[in-house]
């Protein structure tokens, strides 16, 4: 874990877990508040692994009030909201949708963001902000600091949790996480309940972390991304082939291609050019070929968002079908 100890998080000292433990998600830290909120098993977790159905309807920049980020006690002036406000231009520069910033007595606000140490970092998924109360925070950045300069932990922490804003999941819950990360489920759940007893049990430890979602629960991934900013930190000894999962501090070129397949521009007007390189890229990046390719590309012409988004879905499961196929097959 010598990695974490070079990065510096001012007043962490007064939480009681561990430094590297400080890269991970509400849904492995003591916070859990959401999972009961829809009963889903998926709300309150927190990858470039997403469900199509949970995802904001595209292109919703015409909206005025959909989309408000709201701040808990400071304006949006302050040190913590321009942190916010610098980094999620990241992200906005590959999702079709506008964050209007609001003031914290505007309850027109669906993401409300509040900057407390002692609470983690969570936020809800997407369109599952919906379930939370007017009162409640929707996303809480614990690791942000109210000081001029953004560091690296800082801007993987909000893209993370902006990740989770526009919809993705944890990307070590993939599908197909055991084609490159193989865990050793003891020593992990020997960890929580040595260092976290009373908060996680080998149940808890299994749905948070060991147990990859299901094929109901998300449609749109595709082979496991370690470089995603929606994958948290891991030491090498939790899995077999002893590889160390290091913190990510910028948007991976898969979580690039797919904010932007799912949430695509118009590929017209001045921006046309730039549209249809990002697009390019989008499909280098994921290997979207052919007829696929042809057909998200007409949807998006068409600015039929609802067609684009399924067209990709219907990738993602081709390229869940064709890994499936290409599995050894394993002999009880
Ligand atoms: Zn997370």
């Amino acid at each position: 874990m010598a990695t974490s100890e070079s990065i510096s998080h001012p007043q962490t000292e007064t939480l009681d877990v561990p430094e590297w433990f400080k890269h991970c998600c509400a849904d492995l830290s003591r916070v859990r508040t959401h999972e009961s909120a829809s009963g889903g098993r998926l709300v309150g977790m927190k990858a470039v692994v997403t469900n199509a159905s949970r995802l904001w309807d595209n292109g919703q920049t015409h909206v005025p009030d959909l989309v408000h980020l709201i701040c808990r006690s400071e304006d949006w002036d302050g040190n913590q909201q321009n942190k916010v406000k610098e980094v999620l231009k990241l992200w906005q520069e590959h999702v079709n949708l506008d964050f209007n910033f609001v003031e914290d007595n505007d309850t027109s606000a669906i993401i409300r963001i509040s900057f407390d140490p002692n609470r983690g970092s969570y936020s809800y998924i997407a369109k599952d902000m919906f379930l939370a109360s007017k009162t409640e925070q929707t996303m809480n950045l614990g690791w942000v600091w109210d000081n001029p300069a953004i560091t690296d932990n800082e801007m993987g922490n909000i893209l993370h949790e902006f990740g989770h804003a526009i919809g993705f999941l944890h990307e070590i819950k993939n599908p197909r996480r055991d084609e490159k990360l193989k865990l050793r489920e003891k020593v992990i759940i020997d960890y929580y309940l040595q260092t976290q007893p009373g908060i996680f049990n080998e149940e808890s430890v299994r749905y948070n972390i060991l147990d990859v979602y299901n094929l109901q629960e998300v449609t749109n991934f595709s082979s496991l991304d370690l470089k995603s900013v929606m994958k948290f930190f891991m030491p090498a000894e939790w899995n077999e082939g002893n590889i160390e999962v290091l913190p990510n501090y910028v948007l991976s070129e898969f979580d690039k291609a797919f904010a932007l397949l799912n949430y695509p521009f118009a590929p017209d007007g001045d921006k046309a050019d730039d549209v249809n390189a990002k697009l390019e890229a989008a499909f280098a990046t994921l290997n979207v070929q052919d007829d696929f390719k042809k057909s998200i590309l007409a949807e998006i012409t068409a600015h039929d968002w609802d067609g684009a988004r399924a067209e990709f879905t219907r990738w993602c499961i081709n390229e869940t079908a064709l890994a499936d196929k290409a599995k050894p097959e394993v002999d009880d």
